[in-house]
Protein backbone atom coordinates (compact mmCIF):
# COMPACT_ATOMS: atom_id res chain seq x y z
CA UNK A 1 0.00 0.00 0.00
CA UNK A 2 1.34 3.44 -1.54
CA UNK A 3 -0.08 5.82 2.12
CA UNK A 4 1.83 9.25 0.24
CA UNK A 5 -0.30 8.18 -3.16
CA UNK A 6 -3.83 7.84 -1.32
CA UNK A 7 -3.40 10.80 0.80
CA UNK A 8 -2.42 12.82 -2.42
CA UNK A 9 -5.16 11.70 -4.04
CA UNK A 10 -7.73 11.97 -1.41
CA UNK A 11 -6.48 16.00 -0.56
CA UNK A 12 -6.96 16.51 -4.07
CA UNK A 13 -10.45 15.34 -3.85
CA UNK A 14 -10.74 17.08 -0.60
CA UNK A 15 -8.87 20.66 -0.40
CA UNK A 16 -8.31 21.85 2.95
CA UNK A 17 -9.90 19.23 4.95
CA UNK A 18 -7.28 18.95 7.44
CA UNK A 19 -9.05 17.44 10.07
CA UNK A 20 -10.41 14.33 7.80
CA UNK A 21 -7.04 14.24 6.20
CA UNK A 22 -5.22 13.81 9.57
CA UNK A 23 -7.38 11.12 10.33
CA UNK A 24 -7.34 8.76 7.71
CA UNK A 25 -3.43 9.33 7.28
CA UNK A 26 -3.48 7.99 10.76
CA UNK A 27 -5.46 5.08 10.54
CA UNK A 28 -3.60 3.97 6.97
CA UNK A 29 -0.11 4.00 8.74
CA UNK A 30 -1.70 1.93 11.56
CA UNK A 31 -2.86 -0.49 9.15
CA UNK A 32 -0.21 -0.46 6.67
CA UNK A 33 1.39 -3.73 7.53
CA UNK A 34 -1.72 -5.30 7.86
CA UNK A 35 -3.33 -4.52 4.69
CA UNK A 36 0.60 -5.85 2.88
CA UNK A 37 0.12 -8.72 4.59
CA UNK A 38 -3.49 -9.33 2.72
CA UNK A 39 -2.93 -8.66 -0.91
CA UNK A 40 -7.32 -9.80 -1.34
CA UNK A 41 -7.88 -6.24 0.28
CA UNK A 42 -5.51 -4.52 -2.17
CA UNK A 43 -7.64 -6.23 -5.09
CA UNK A 44 -10.92 -5.24 -3.47
CA UNK A 45 -9.93 -1.70 -3.57
CA UNK A 46 -10.73 -1.88 0.40
CA UNK A 47 -8.25 0.90 1.69
CA UNK A 48 -9.95 3.29 -1.43
CA UNK A 49 -13.09 2.38 -0.74
CA UNK A 50 -13.45 2.62 3.78
CA UNK A 51 -11.93 6.14 2.83
CA UNK A 52 -14.16 7.79 1.07
CA UNK A 53 -18.20 8.35 3.07
CA UNK A 54 -20.98 6.22 0.76
CA UNK A 55 -22.94 9.69 0.85
CA UNK A 56 -23.23 13.33 2.24
CA UNK A 57 -26.18 15.08 3.08
CA UNK A 58 -26.13 18.85 3.39
CA UNK A 59 -28.75 21.16 4.32
CA UNK A 60 -30.01 24.60 4.87
CA UNK A 61 -31.67 24.94 7.77
CA UNK A 62 -33.99 28.13 8.75
CA UNK A 63 -35.09 29.24 12.18
CA UNK A 64 -36.86 32.54 13.78
CA UNK A 65 -35.20 33.54 17.04
CA UNK A 66 -37.33 34.92 20.15
CA UNK A 67 -37.20 38.28 18.67
CA UNK A 68 -38.55 37.31 14.96
CA UNK A 69 -35.28 37.39 13.25
CA UNK A 70 -34.74 34.63 10.80
CA UNK A 71 -31.50 32.72 11.10
CA UNK A 72 -30.08 30.11 8.35
CA UNK A 73 -27.39 27.37 9.80
CA UNK A 74 -26.11 24.43 7.64
CA UNK A 75 -26.21 20.71 8.47
CA UNK A 76 -24.87 18.29 7.68
CA UNK A 77 -24.89 13.88 7.88
CA UNK A 78 -22.32 11.73 6.87
CA UNK A 79 -23.06 8.27 6.09
CA UNK A 80 -19.74 6.48 6.31
CA UNK A 81 -19.80 3.34 5.76
CA UNK A 82 -22.43 0.53 6.92
CA UNK A 83 -20.80 -2.92 6.06
CA UNK A 84 -21.16 -4.44 9.34
CA UNK A 85 -24.46 -2.59 10.94
CA UNK A 86 -26.79 0.85 9.97
CA UNK A 87 -24.80 4.13 9.80
CA UNK A 88 -24.22 5.43 13.83
CA UNK A 89 -23.14 8.63 15.30
CA UNK A 90 -23.60 11.55 17.05
CA UNK A 91 -24.67 15.05 16.14
CA UNK A 92 -22.86 17.91 16.42
CA UNK A 93 -23.86 21.31 16.89
CA UNK A 94 -21.11 24.00 17.36
CA UNK A 95 -20.23 27.05 15.18
CA UNK A 96 -16.73 25.02 14.43
CA UNK A 97 -18.85 22.67 12.48
CA UNK A 98 -17.79 21.68 8.84
CA UNK A 99 -17.61 18.83 6.49
CA UNK A 100 -13.82 18.44 7.15
CA UNK A 101 -14.60 17.75 11.26
CA UNK A 102 -17.68 16.05 10.41
CA UNK A 103 -15.91 13.71 7.82
CA UNK A 104 -13.09 12.79 10.55
CA UNK A 105 -15.46 12.06 13.13
CA UNK A 106 -17.68 9.72 10.62
CA UNK A 107 -14.59 8.21 9.58
CA UNK A 108 -13.09 7.25 13.41
CA UNK A 109 -16.64 6.27 14.10
CA UNK A 110 -16.47 3.28 11.77
CA UNK A 111 -13.08 1.40 13.65
CA UNK A 112 -14.85 2.81 17.18
CA UNK A 113 -17.72 0.97 16.33
CA UNK A 114 -16.12 -1.61 15.22
CA UNK A 115 -14.65 -2.47 18.19
CA UNK A 116 -17.71 -2.30 20.11
CA UNK A 117 -17.94 -5.82 19.07
CA UNK A 118 -22.03 -4.77 18.03
CA UNK A 119 -23.66 -4.58 14.56
CA UNK A 120 -23.03 -0.67 13.66
CA UNK A 121 -21.77 0.90 10.75
CA UNK A 122 -19.76 4.44 11.12
CA UNK A 123 -21.46 8.06 10.55
CA UNK A 124 -21.51 11.64 11.78
CA UNK A 125 -23.98 14.69 11.76
CA UNK A 126 -24.15 18.34 12.96
CA UNK A 127 -24.39 21.96 12.13
CA UNK A 128 -22.74 24.70 12.81
CA UNK A 129 -25.35 26.30 15.07
CA UNK A 130 -24.34 27.36 18.29
CA UNK A 131 -27.25 26.55 20.98
CA UNK A 132 -24.89 28.79 23.79
CA UNK A 133 -27.02 31.63 25.05
CA UNK A 134 -30.19 30.73 22.71
CA UNK A 135 -33.20 30.11 24.78
CA UNK A 136 -35.43 26.53 24.71
CA UNK A 137 -37.77 27.72 22.37
CA UNK A 138 -34.75 28.89 19.67
CA UNK A 139 -32.81 25.26 20.30
CA UNK A 140 -36.50 23.74 19.59
CA UNK A 141 -37.19 26.02 16.36
CA UNK A 142 -33.88 24.59 15.32
CA UNK A 143 -33.83 20.99 16.43
CA UNK A 144 -37.35 20.92 14.14
CA UNK A 145 -36.18 22.69 11.32
CA UNK A 146 -32.68 20.36 11.44
CA UNK A 147 -35.04 17.20 11.38
CA UNK A 148 -37.58 18.40 8.45
CA UNK A 149 -34.72 17.46 6.59
CA UNK A 150 -32.75 14.68 8.52
CA UNK A 151 -35.52 12.82 8.65
CA UNK A 152 -36.22 11.49 4.77
CA UNK A 153 -32.40 10.01 5.37
CA UNK A 154 -32.31 8.31 8.65
CA UNK A 155 -34.61 5.50 10.01
CA UNK A 156 -34.01 2.79 13.00
CA UNK A 157 -32.09 0.12 10.17
CA UNK A 158 -30.58 2.90 8.46
CA UNK A 159 -28.91 5.52 10.34
CA UNK A 160 -29.38 5.82 13.45
CA UNK A 161 -27.76 9.73 15.16
CA UNK A 162 -26.96 10.69 18.59
CA UNK A 163 -25.67 13.51 20.60
CA UNK A 164 -22.09 15.04 20.56
CA UNK A 165 -21.06 18.00 21.78
CA UNK A 166 -23.82 20.82 21.91
CA UNK A 167 -26.53 18.02 21.91
CA UNK A 168 -27.67 16.10 24.93
CA UNK A 169 -30.72 14.76 25.83
CA UNK A 170 -32.70 18.10 25.64
CA UNK A 171 -32.21 18.70 21.80
CA UNK A 172 -32.51 14.84 21.49
CA UNK A 173 -35.68 15.14 22.64
CA UNK A 174 -36.74 17.68 20.18
CA UNK A 175 -35.28 16.51 17.80
CA UNK A 176 -37.34 12.72 18.23
CA UNK A 177 -40.49 14.67 18.94
CA UNK A 178 -39.89 16.03 15.42
CA UNK A 179 -38.96 12.36 13.82
CA UNK A 180 -41.77 11.03 15.50
CA UNK A 181 -44.88 13.72 14.11
CA UNK A 182 -43.22 13.06 10.51
CA UNK A 183 -42.47 9.18 10.28
CA UNK A 184 -45.67 8.12 12.52
CA UNK A 185 -43.99 6.00 14.27
CA UNK A 186 -41.99 5.47 17.61
CA UNK A 187 -39.08 3.79 16.73
CA UNK A 188 -35.11 3.73 17.99
CA UNK A 189 -34.20 6.29 15.31
CA UNK A 190 -32.12 8.32 17.72
CA UNK A 191 -30.55 7.44 21.01
CA UNK A 192 -29.76 9.26 23.91
CA UNK A 193 -33.45 9.67 23.88
CA UNK A 194 -34.77 10.19 27.67
CA UNK A 195 -35.75 7.20 30.03
CA UNK A 196 -39.23 7.47 29.79
CA UNK A 197 -39.44 7.36 25.85
CA UNK A 198 -37.38 4.55 24.98
CA UNK A 199 -34.13 5.49 26.55
CA UNK A 200 -31.24 3.77 28.31
CA UNK A 201 -30.30 4.05 31.62
CA UNK A 202 -26.45 4.99 32.35
CA UNK A 203 -26.17 6.41 28.89
CA UNK A 204 -25.73 10.27 30.11
CA UNK A 205 -22.57 9.27 31.84
CA UNK A 206 -21.21 6.13 29.60
CA UNK A 207 -18.54 7.87 27.96
CA UNK A 208 -16.97 8.82 30.69
CA UNK A 209 -17.63 5.51 32.51
CA UNK A 210 -16.34 3.94 29.96
CA UNK A 211 -13.41 5.95 29.49
CA UNK A 212 -12.56 5.34 33.15
CA UNK A 213 -13.16 1.22 32.79
CA UNK A 214 -10.33 1.08 29.64
CA UNK A 215 -7.95 3.45 32.00
CA UNK A 216 -8.51 0.96 34.30
CA UNK A 217 -7.20 -1.95 32.36
CA UNK A 218 -4.47 -0.03 31.42
CA UNK A 219 -3.48 0.21 34.51
CA UNK A 220 -3.71 -3.25 35.34
CA UNK A 221 -1.25 -4.13 32.78
CA UNK A 222 1.54 -2.61 34.50
CA UNK A 223 0.16 -3.98 37.64
CA UNK A 224 -1.23 -0.52 38.72
CA UNK A 225 -4.68 0.39 40.05
CA UNK A 226 -6.42 4.08 40.44
CA UNK A 227 -6.51 4.04 43.75
CA UNK A 228 -4.67 7.24 44.92
CA UNK A 229 -3.41 8.01 41.75
CA UNK A 230 -3.53 11.73 40.56
CA UNK A 231 -5.79 12.37 37.79
CA UNK A 232 -6.02 15.52 35.12
CA UNK A 233 -9.16 15.81 33.38
CA UNK A 234 -9.91 18.48 30.69
CA UNK A 235 -13.41 19.83 29.61
CA UNK A 236 -16.74 19.51 31.79
CA UNK A 237 -19.35 18.17 29.64
CA UNK A 238 -21.36 15.10 29.13
CA UNK A 239 -17.83 12.76 28.63
CA UNK A 240 -15.70 14.90 31.71
CA UNK A 241 -18.45 14.52 34.39
CA UNK A 242 -19.03 11.05 34.04
CA UNK A 243 -15.28 10.33 33.80
CA UNK A 244 -14.74 12.52 37.23
CA UNK A 245 -17.64 10.17 38.76
CA UNK A 246 -16.25 7.12 37.87
CA UNK A 247 -12.39 7.83 38.94
CA UNK A 248 -13.19 9.26 42.26
CA UNK A 249 -15.54 6.12 42.51
CA UNK A 250 -12.77 3.98 42.35
CA UNK A 251 -10.63 5.59 44.49
CA UNK A 252 -8.47 8.29 42.31
CA UNK A 253 -8.52 12.56 42.92
CA UNK A 254 -9.64 14.57 39.92
CA UNK A 255 -7.55 17.84 40.20
CA UNK A 256 -8.77 19.15 37.07
CA UNK A 257 -11.44 20.56 35.11
CA UNK A 258 -11.42 22.85 32.31
CA UNK A 259 -13.26 25.16 29.80
CA UNK A 260 -12.10 27.14 26.66
CA UNK A 261 -11.09 30.00 28.85
CA UNK A 262 -9.35 28.32 31.49
CA UNK A 263 -9.05 25.43 34.25
CA UNK A 264 -9.34 24.72 37.59
CA UNK A 265 -6.85 22.94 39.90
CA UNK A 266 -8.29 21.41 42.65
CA UNK A 267 -5.91 20.00 45.39
CA UNK A 268 -8.49 18.60 47.37
CA UNK A 269 -10.33 16.85 44.14
CA UNK A 270 -13.49 17.61 42.60
CA UNK A 271 -15.91 15.04 43.70
CA UNK A 272 -19.87 14.19 45.22
CA UNK A 273 -21.35 17.73 45.57
CA UNK A 274 -18.43 19.73 43.85
CA UNK A 275 -19.92 17.96 41.22
CA UNK A 276 -23.36 18.06 41.77
CA UNK A 277 -22.98 21.78 41.69
CA UNK A 278 -21.20 21.89 38.20
CA UNK A 279 -24.00 19.76 37.18
CA UNK A 280 -26.77 22.29 38.26
CA UNK A 281 -24.94 25.28 36.71
CA UNK A 282 -24.59 23.13 32.86
CA UNK A 283 -28.14 22.00 33.13
CA UNK A 284 -29.13 25.79 33.35
CA UNK A 285 -26.62 26.63 30.42
CA UNK A 286 -24.46 28.43 32.98
CA UNK A 287 -20.70 29.09 32.59
CA UNK A 288 -19.44 26.10 34.94
CA UNK A 289 -15.32 26.81 35.34
CA UNK A 290 -15.15 30.23 37.43
CA UNK A 291 -18.25 29.78 39.18
CA UNK A 292 -16.11 26.78 40.46
CA UNK A 293 -13.35 28.60 41.80
CA UNK A 294 -15.65 30.99 43.62
CA UNK A 295 -17.93 28.43 45.11
CA UNK A 296 -15.02 26.24 46.44
CA UNK A 297 -12.08 28.73 47.20
CA UNK A 298 -9.46 25.78 47.72
CA UNK A 299 -9.76 25.46 43.94
CA UNK A 300 -7.63 28.30 42.13
CA UNK A 301 -8.71 29.12 37.91
CA UNK A 302 -5.74 29.52 35.47
CA UNK A 303 -7.16 31.94 32.99
CA UNK A 304 -6.47 30.76 29.15
CA UNK A 305 -4.38 28.01 30.67
CA UNK A 306 -4.73 24.35 29.77
CA UNK A 307 -4.63 21.43 32.74
CA UNK A 308 -2.16 19.86 31.39
CA UNK A 309 1.02 21.73 33.22
CA UNK A 310 0.02 19.89 36.48
CA UNK A 311 1.59 17.09 38.43
CA UNK A 312 -0.71 14.19 37.99
CA UNK A 313 -0.55 10.27 37.34
CA UNK A 314 -3.47 9.66 34.69
CA UNK A 315 -4.45 12.21 31.91
CA UNK A 316 -7.73 12.24 30.54
CA UNK A 317 -8.53 15.12 27.83
CA UNK A 318 -12.38 14.48 27.59
CA UNK A 319 -12.90 17.93 25.83
CA UNK A 320 -12.51 18.63 22.29
CA UNK A 321 -10.19 17.86 19.28
CA UNK A 322 -6.27 19.00 19.04
CA UNK A 323 -6.34 20.58 22.62
CA UNK A 324 -3.27 19.11 23.86
CA UNK A 325 -0.34 19.61 21.70
CA UNK A 326 3.30 18.55 21.87
CA UNK A 327 4.06 21.51 24.40
CA UNK A 328 1.38 19.80 26.34
CA UNK A 329 2.60 15.92 26.36
CA UNK A 330 6.04 17.36 27.36
CA UNK A 331 4.63 19.07 30.47
CA UNK A 332 2.79 16.32 31.22
CA UNK A 333 5.69 13.64 30.75
CA UNK A 334 8.42 16.13 32.59
CA UNK A 335 5.44 16.07 35.44
CA UNK A 336 5.33 12.21 35.61
CA UNK A 337 2.36 11.19 33.67
CA UNK A 338 2.32 7.41 33.25
CA UNK A 339 -0.96 7.20 31.23
CA UNK A 340 -3.39 8.92 28.74
CA UNK A 341 -6.43 7.94 27.86
CA UNK A 342 -8.30 10.26 25.34
CA UNK A 343 -12.00 10.64 26.28
CA UNK A 344 -12.65 13.02 23.70
CA UNK A 345 -12.55 12.23 20.13
CA UNK A 346 -8.32 13.08 18.47
CA UNK A 347 -7.68 15.74 21.49
CA UNK A 348 -4.17 14.58 21.48
CA UNK A 349 -2.14 16.16 18.47
CA UNK A 350 -0.25 13.75 16.42
CA UNK A 351 3.12 15.17 17.79
CA UNK A 352 1.97 15.04 21.14
CA UNK A 353 1.19 10.87 20.57
CA UNK A 354 4.13 10.69 18.84
CA UNK A 355 5.80 12.03 22.67
CA UNK A 356 3.95 9.58 24.34
CA UNK A 357 5.23 6.81 22.66
CA UNK A 358 8.45 7.39 22.23
CA UNK A 359 8.59 8.04 26.08
CA UNK A 360 6.73 4.44 26.28
CA UNK A 361 3.51 6.43 28.09
CA UNK A 362 0.34 4.46 27.34
CA UNK A 363 -1.50 6.09 25.57
CA UNK A 364 -5.27 5.07 24.58
CA UNK A 365 -6.99 6.14 21.65
CA UNK A 366 -10.66 8.11 21.73
CA UNK A 367 -11.76 5.80 19.25
CA UNK A 368 -10.92 2.81 21.71
CA UNK A 369 -11.14 4.82 25.15
CA UNK A 370 -14.45 6.60 24.19
CA UNK A 371 -16.24 3.74 22.86
CA UNK A 372 -18.53 3.04 25.26
CA UNK A 373 -20.82 6.04 25.10
CA UNK A 374 -21.64 4.08 21.32
CA UNK A 375 -21.56 1.33 23.12
CA UNK A 376 -24.23 2.30 25.39
CA UNK A 377 -26.00 3.35 22.32
CA UNK A 378 -25.74 0.07 21.11
CA UNK A 379 -27.33 -0.94 24.23
CA UNK A 380 -30.11 1.44 23.71
CA UNK A 381 -31.01 -0.22 20.07
CA UNK A 382 -31.07 -3.59 21.58
CA UNK A 383 -33.24 -2.57 24.03
CA UNK A 384 -35.64 -0.47 21.55
CA UNK A 385 -36.38 -3.51 19.02
CA UNK A 386 -37.03 -5.53 22.13
CA UNK A 387 -38.67 -3.15 23.76
CA UNK A 388 -38.15 -3.44 26.88
CA UNK A 389 -35.25 -1.80 29.79
CA UNK A 390 -32.57 -3.30 31.53
CA UNK A 391 -31.56 -2.22 34.85
CA UNK A 392 -29.15 0.64 35.30
CA UNK A 393 -26.73 -2.80 36.64
CA UNK A 394 -27.11 -4.73 33.71
CA UNK A 395 -26.35 -1.72 31.38
CA UNK A 396 -23.20 -0.88 33.37
CA UNK A 397 -22.50 -4.75 33.50
CA UNK A 398 -22.71 -5.36 29.72
CA UNK A 399 -20.76 -1.70 29.28
CA UNK A 400 -17.71 -2.92 31.78
CA UNK A 401 -17.36 -5.74 29.62
CA UNK A 402 -17.92 -4.62 26.01
CA UNK A 403 -14.54 -2.05 27.39
CA UNK A 404 -12.71 -5.13 29.31
CA UNK A 405 -12.86 -6.61 25.70
CA UNK A 406 -12.49 -3.42 23.64
CA UNK A 407 -9.02 -2.86 25.61
CA UNK A 408 -7.51 -6.67 25.06
CA UNK A 409 -8.25 -6.78 21.39
CA UNK A 410 -6.07 -3.63 21.28
CA UNK A 411 -3.34 -5.47 23.61
CA UNK A 412 -4.09 -8.73 20.91
CA UNK A 413 -3.56 -6.65 17.95
CA UNK A 414 -0.88 -3.78 19.34
CA UNK A 415 1.79 -5.27 21.61
CA UNK A 416 4.93 -4.30 19.94
CA UNK A 417 7.80 -6.79 19.80
CA UNK A 418 9.01 -4.71 22.96
CA UNK A 419 5.66 -5.44 24.99
CA UNK A 420 5.08 -2.16 24.65
CA UNK A 421 1.55 -1.33 23.77
CA UNK A 422 0.44 0.39 20.86
CA UNK A 423 -3.17 0.87 21.37
CA UNK A 424 -3.67 3.17 18.34
CA UNK A 425 -2.19 0.16 16.25
CA UNK A 426 -3.93 -2.37 18.12
CA UNK A 427 -7.62 -0.11 17.74
CA UNK A 428 -7.56 0.60 13.98
CA UNK A 429 -5.86 -2.94 12.98
CA UNK A 430 -8.84 -4.80 15.09
CA UNK A 431 -11.15 -2.33 13.76
CA UNK A 432 -10.18 -2.22 10.61
CA UNK A 433 -9.90 -5.77 10.10
CA UNK A 434 -13.77 -6.46 10.80
CA UNK A 435 -15.19 -3.98 8.27
CA UNK A 436 -12.71 -4.95 5.53
CA UNK A 437 -13.67 -8.58 5.69
CA UNK A 438 -17.75 -7.49 5.76
CA UNK A 439 -16.88 -5.41 2.73
CA UNK A 440 -14.87 -8.58 1.06
CA UNK A 441 -18.32 -10.79 1.54
CA UNK A 442 -20.12 -8.05 0.33
CA UNK A 443 -18.73 -7.40 -2.78
CA UNK A 444 -17.60 -4.26 -4.77
CA UNK A 445 -20.86 -1.84 -4.24
P1 LIG B 1 -19.88 18.70 25.70
O1 LIG B 1 -20.28 19.80 24.82
O2 LIG B 1 -20.88 18.14 26.67
O3 LIG B 1 -18.58 19.09 26.55
C1 LIG B 1 -17.44 19.64 25.98
C2 LIG B 1 -16.70 20.31 27.13
O4 LIG B 1 -15.44 20.79 26.69
C3 LIG B 1 -17.42 21.51 27.69
O5 LIG B 1 -17.17 21.55 29.07
C4 LIG B 1 -16.74 22.69 26.98
O6 LIG B 1 -16.81 23.88 27.70
C5 LIG B 1 -15.32 22.17 26.94
N1 LIG B 1 -14.52 22.75 25.88
C6 LIG B 1 -14.86 23.05 24.61
N2 LIG B 1 -13.82 23.54 23.94
C7 LIG B 1 -12.79 23.54 24.81
C8 LIG B 1 -11.43 23.92 24.71
N3 LIG B 1 -10.93 24.41 23.59
N4 LIG B 1 -10.65 23.78 25.82
C9 LIG B 1 -11.16 23.28 26.97
N5 LIG B 1 -12.44 22.92 27.12
C10 LIG B 1 -13.23 23.04 26.04
O7 LIG B 1 -19.32 17.53 24.77
P2 LIG B 1 -19.10 16.01 25.11
O8 LIG B 1 -18.61 15.87 26.50
O9 LIG B 1 -20.28 15.24 24.67
O10 LIG B 1 -17.94 15.64 24.08
C11 LIG B 1 -16.58 15.93 24.37
C12 LIG B 1 -15.71 15.14 23.40
O11 LIG B 1 -15.99 13.74 23.54
C13 LIG B 1 -15.92 15.44 21.91
O12 LIG B 1 -14.70 15.25 21.26
C14 LIG B 1 -16.91 14.35 21.48
O13 LIG B 1 -16.85 14.10 20.10
C15 LIG B 1 -16.36 13.19 22.27
N6 LIG B 1 -17.29 12.09 22.50
C16 LIG B 1 -18.49 12.30 23.12
C17 LIG B 1 -19.33 11.23 23.35
C18 LIG B 1 -20.58 11.39 24.14
O14 LIG B 1 -21.22 10.37 24.44
N7 LIG B 1 -20.97 12.58 24.52
C19 LIG B 1 -19.02 9.89 22.85
C20 LIG B 1 -17.69 9.76 22.30
C21 LIG B 1 -16.89 10.84 22.12
P3 LIG B 1 -17.99 24.91 27.36
O15 LIG B 1 -19.26 24.15 27.63
O16 LIG B 1 -17.74 26.03 28.29
O17 LIG B 1 -17.82 25.26 25.90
Amino acid sequence: MDIEKIMIGLEKKHPGETEYLQAVHEVLESIEDVVNENPHFEAAGIVERIIEPDRVFTFKIPWIDDNGKVHVNIGYRVQFNNAIGPYKGGLRFHPSVNLSILKFLGFEQIFKNSLTTLPMGGGKGGSDFDPKGKSDTEIMRFCQSFMLELWHAIGPDTDVPAGDIGVGGKEIGYLYGTYKKLAREHTGVLTGKGINWGGSLIRPEATGFGTVYFAKEMLKTKGESLEGKLVAISGFGNVAWGAAQKATELGAKVVTISGPDGYIYDPDGISGDKIDFMLELRASNEDIVKPYSYEFPEAKFYQGKRPWEVKCDVALPCATQNELNKEDAASLVKNGVSFVAEGANMPCTPEAVEIFQENKILFGPGKAVNAGGVATSGLEMSQNSMKLNWPREEVDRRLHQIMIDIHDTCVKHGTDEDGYINYVKGANVAGFLKVANAMLDEGII
